[in-house]
């Protein structure tokens, strides 16, 4: 197996946030799951699921615990003081250091925060479904810290260099946010009629800049484009997914 090659966030947090990206670089699993596959649901073995997973927790703090969660592009955000087994939603929030806040993705975009005084952090899983029926604002609103005091940043999702998307889409988006006249700027007219070009990084930085967050990094990814590091279901279909996972770092005893 080879070593994992994980993602770390370039972002201005305490040193207590630990957050990370997994890559397709590590684990066992097989074509078309090859090989560092985090995700339950996509039809890849089990033993290898296992594996890939204590192959993860093996490079990161012994005592960390993991919520995993049923994704379901929603606006389910639950906060959490330990792991439950199954939660279904599409966002997590903790104060709670030792718990690590998992999304899988494999081209939506996880949405990382912290606040600036490291005792409060989030994820959402934020694909345009997620973010058009407000994953976002509910992540925002739910956590108890001031949207000027957070700190984002944006993980691996696909660019809009390979996100074509129907005319309804765009219309749902400028429907729904009637008041973001910067949200037309993120979609881009195509060649063919009716398409446009839809840049998730860039509509996931004007809703947080509206929503108050000011400091948003990250977004130079493409899960399509980079087909050694990442997953990516518009390319590939049936694939993997990376997990994104954030932490407050347990104090050392
Ligand atoms: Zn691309």
């Amino acid at each position: 197996m080879q070593t994992p090659e994980l993602i770390r966030p370039d972002w201005d947090v305490p040193d207590c946030i630990e957050a990370w990206v997994t890559t397709r670089t590590g684990g066992c699993s097989n074509p078309p799951y090859a090989s560092f596959n985090m995700a339950t649901h996509v039809g890849d073995s089990s033993e290898s699921l296992r594996s890939n997973r204590l192959q993860l927790q093996a490079i990161l703090p012994t005592a960390l615990r993991f919520q995993w969660l049923r994704q379901v592009h929603g606006t389910d955000v639950v906060q959490i003081q330990c792991p439950e087994e199954q939660i279904t939603a599409d966002g997590l929030i903790t104060r709670v250091p030792g718990i690590a806040c998992c999304v899988l993705t494999a081209d939506c975009l996880p949405v990382f925060l912290a606040n600036k005084q490291g005792d409060e952090i989030a994820i959402a899983h934020a694909g345009w479904r997620g973010m058009l029926a407000g994953i976002l604002e509910k992540t925002i609103m739910q956590m108890s810290s001031s949207p000027d005091a957070l700190v984002a940043w944006l993980g691996p999702a696909i660019g809009s260099c390979h996100f074509e998307v129907g005319e309804e889409v765009r219309e749902q988006f400028l429907n729904a946010h009637g008041s973001l006249d910067k949200l037309s700027s993120c979609f881009v007219q195509t060649e063919n009629p009716g398409k446009y070009l839809a840049d998730l990084y860039a509509i996931a930085r004007c809703k947080l800049n509206h929503l108050g967050v000011a400091a948003v990094s990250g977004g130079d990814f493409c899960t399509h484009c980079d087909q050694d590091r990442f997953f990516s279901y518009r390319r590939d279909g049936t694939t993997g997914r990376m997990a994104s996972l954030i932490y407050i770092a347990a104090p050392i005893q």
